[in-house]
């Protein structure tokens, strides 16, 4: 018995180390090896736009008229349905966005949070006392790119560090945010630009949640999604730009903040350079996932401190991953 179990381990021995000078050969000749593919990071992505659509749910985004939206998800990859952070309302799940974490980690835990006036402190933070975000990522990497933020609602400049920016401009209405966004892509070129409209959930707010006036404020969106794609054909960088839009919350009735499906979960959509084309991603998704797809597919590693994963599987030459064990 003793003997046949020795003859059986060093078979399998061989047979395994078989395998593994297989795999050596195949990665040193340079040949594709199954479940290798896409390893690194993607190449040809220069400019990274995202587009933030505050309070637009998957309902709402399924029952406006979007021709924009639409066409983005149908060249691109869109998500089934990204999961906010709890509560499900805006500035953690802003901050959650460009932090690559949730709110027990960056420490946003409502839309009063204030660097210098928070009950839970972050995990880790920079000289000036902000959770590392996107941009403190990318300005290490890139000193001297252009790194852009334009928002509509106030809010959004309490959650980063203006010193890191290349410009932080609050500049409402949902229009003005739209083609001071569009202007800069065109005159500057950003390595990372930033636009969040905020009129979507404002509709929610003031008429009700899917009431006509909420889906007349998500085309109206649309149609600035529209501007700021028009400004990368402009300026000549759609091939070579990566285009996400997403959202901080949905809503229910007049509102949101609470754990409802309707509130909880948002469009992700992701098109253009390097992007699969009417790629459903149905990998579970969640909004801090944002930042890491971000440096992701700028070729560089996210923050040790951040807890989303960049979104590989919408990639060309990424497969969704394996390495879930239920
Ligand atoms: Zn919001």
């Amino acid at each position: 018995m003793i003997y046949n179990t020795r003859i059986l381990f060093v078979t399998r021995y061989l047979r395994e180390k078989n395998v593994m000078r297989k795999l050596l050969f195949l990665l040193l000749a340079g040949f594709p090896v199954p479940g290798m593919a896409g390893e690194g990071y993607p190449t040809g992505i220069e400019h990274v736009v995202v587009i933030g659509i505050d309070g637009l749910s998957v309902a709402g985004l399924s029952a406006a008229v979007t021709p924009h939206l639409d066409r983005l998800a149908r060249e691109g990859a869109a998500c089934t349905g990204t999961r906010v952070v709890l509560p499900s309302s805006s500035a953690p799940n802003w901050a959650s966005m460009l932090s690559g974490a949730g709110p027990e980690a960056h420490g946003v835990t409502s839309n009063e949070w204030r660097v210098d006036r928070r009950d839970l402190q972050p995990v880790t933070a920079t000289a000036r006392g902000f959770f590392p975000t996107v941009l403190d990522v990318l300005r290490a990497r890139r000193p001297g790119a252009c790194l852009a933020m334009f928002y509509h609602w106030e809010g959004i400049g309490f959650l980063f560090d203006k010193e890191v920016a290349s410009v932080a401009s609050c500049c409402p209405p949902d229009k003005r945010t739209a083609t001071d966004a569009a202007l800069c892509i065109k005159e500057r070129r950003p390595l990372f630009l930033f636009a969040q409209l905020d009129e979507v959930d404002a509709a929610g707010h003031a008429a009700g949640h899917m009431s006509p006036a909420y889906l007349a404020a998500i085309q109206q969106a649309d149609s600035l999604v529209g501007v700021v794609a028009r400004a990368l054909d402009e300026a000549g960088i759609a091939g070579k730009t990566l285009l996400m839009i997403i959202s901080d919350h949905g809503g229910t009735g007049r509102g949101h903040g609470g754990n409802s499906p309707g509130e909880v979960t948002v469009p992700f959509i992701l098109h253009g350079a390097g992007v699969k084309k009417g790629y459903a991603v149905t990998r579970a998704t969640y909004v801090y996932d944002l930042a890491p797809t971000v440096t992701f597919a700028l070729g560089y590693p996210g923050d040790p401190a951040w807890r989303g994963r960049a979104i590989c599987c919408a990639f060309e030459g990424y497969e969704p991953p394996r390495d879930f064990i239920h």
